[in-house]
């Protein structure tokens, strides 16, 4: 359907155009809603009413109204529910990602001398490789021996399904743990969520995912995948702001087992008694046992301005479809002005990518490519060693701004 088509023409028949307008969207083309989510115009209105309710209200505001401060943070439970395909109970926003990953992993990883392994990627984003390593240590086990890392073939930019199954499959009895991303923040890749979890159940082993940038960018079904557990960041896709409030997910087979190890802290325990100020704990029997503190209220502000957004839009799965005329139009293009002056690694079949582009100078130096579109207030961004990201965000990117790109990094591979 986009064979032909401008991008003007896709933009008035875009029936998601309008929501572009409420951002804010710096520089002169902002393509970089994979890294920091552009700043919805409503945000500082749902902060500022905080701030009334804090200046007016001062600590009662934490049990007045419908924005009590001491529920603030299940205003957007059902919302990310739906991003996230999960019930309410098996999800809550707290904390930042890794601190989520970390929590998770404590209950979660319970390495044993015989299946005391956690699979990961190679290329793992830093700090989820960091976070498994220090947790294969802090049970006393050694990450030479428990830390295992999948990488693509080589001379292969991407992770092949049927490699990953048989890493699984290989560790068996020894796994414990797979724990990979929905989308790989370098190459784009989408994984196979459901056939992974499936494989590494099938080894008696839990699976969870970092979502940080599949969240608001692919539609997810954490729970009828049979997830166990995953967490996401909310300063990409989901546009919350830098340093935003985290999500977790806790499949509802695991959300009241009380014999898993947790970290405790009193906004896990059963609201009703919490201002008893008893020292039994009670747990929540949802996700909400994993909160160990009160909500930041200030910073859930701003993202559920990004929510009511999402809500606007008619939720994912229409972000999805316009996000994939998209991805055809911007490979489209690519072809017919760029050819072969630029790679894209990230996988060609839609199932396999999301809205991100990784594209890889193939004519002249890749940092000096990037460094020009810096200069034309182009902003996406540069990864090492090698990689320019660009993402188009149906949200708020339009067909137009794709075209400019094309236009823009054709007149500087020349
Ligand atoms: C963005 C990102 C992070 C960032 O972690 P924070 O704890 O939010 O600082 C971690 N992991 C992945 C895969 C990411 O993409």
């Amino acid at each position: 359907m986009t064979a032909t088509l401008t991008a003007a023409e896709l933009d008035s028949a875009d029936p998601l155009a309008r929501l572009r307008d409420a951002f804010h969207l710096p520089g002169e083309l902002y393509l970089v809603g994979n890294s920091l989510g552009a700043l919805p115009k409503s945000a500082p209105d749902y902060v500022t009413t905080e701030f009334e309710r804090w200046a007016t209200l001062g600590v009662e505001g934490h049990f007045t109204g419908e924005l009590a401060w001491k529920d603030y943070h299940a205003l957007v439970s059902d919302q990310l529910a739906r991003l996230v395909g999960a019930g309410r109970d098996e999800v809550v926003a707290m904390n930042g990602l890794t601190v989520n990953l970390h929590l998770l992993m404590i209950s979660f990883y319970r390495p044993t001398p015989k299946r005391h392994k956690i699979l990961i990627e190679a290329h793992a984003f830093p700090s989820d490789h960091f976070a498994a390593e220090s947790q294969i240590r802090q049970r006393g086990f050694d990450p030479a021996q428990s830390l295992v890392t999948l990488a693509p073939r080589p001379g292969e930019e991407t992770l092949r399904v049927d490699d990953m199954l048989a890493t699984i499959a290989e560790l068996g009895d020894e796994l414990a743990l797979v724990m990979l991303p929905g989308v790989q923040y370098y190459t784009g890749q989408v994984m196979p969520m459901a056939t992974l979890t499936e494989a590494g159940h099938a080894v008696g082993a839990v699976v969870g995912f970092d979502l940080a940038h599949a969240v608001g960018n692919i539609e997810l079904d954490l729970h009828d995948w049979n997830v166990d557990f995953a967490a996401w960041c909310t300063y990409k896709y989901l546009n919350s702001g830098p340093g935003g409030v985290a999500g977790a997910y806790v499949h509802r087979r695991h959300v009241n087992d009380q014999t898993l190890p947790k970290l405790l802290g009193w906004w896990g325990t059963n609201p009703s008694t919490r201002f008893e100020m008893a020292t039994d704990f009670d747990a929540i029997d949802t996700v909400e046992s994993w909160q160990l503190s009160n909500a930041p209220v200030l910073a859930m502000a701003t993202l559920r301005a990004s929510l009511d957004l999402f809500d606007e839009a008619g939720g994912i799965g229409a972000l999805r479809s316009k996000s994939e005329r998209q991805i055809e139009f911007f490979d489209r293009r690519l072809d017919e002005v760029i050819g072969d002056r630029v790679i894209n690694i990230t996988p060609r079949a839609l199932e396999e990518r999301g809205c991100q582009f990784a594209l890889r100078v193939t004519a002249g130096d890749g940092k000096r490519v990037f460094d020009a579109l810096e200069g034309a207030r182009v902003l996406c961004d540069w990864r090492e060693p090698d990689v320019i990201r660009v993402a188009p965000v149906p949200l708020y990117n339009s067909f137009s701004d794709i075209e400019r790109f094309v236009q823009i990094l054709d007149g500087i591979v020349q």
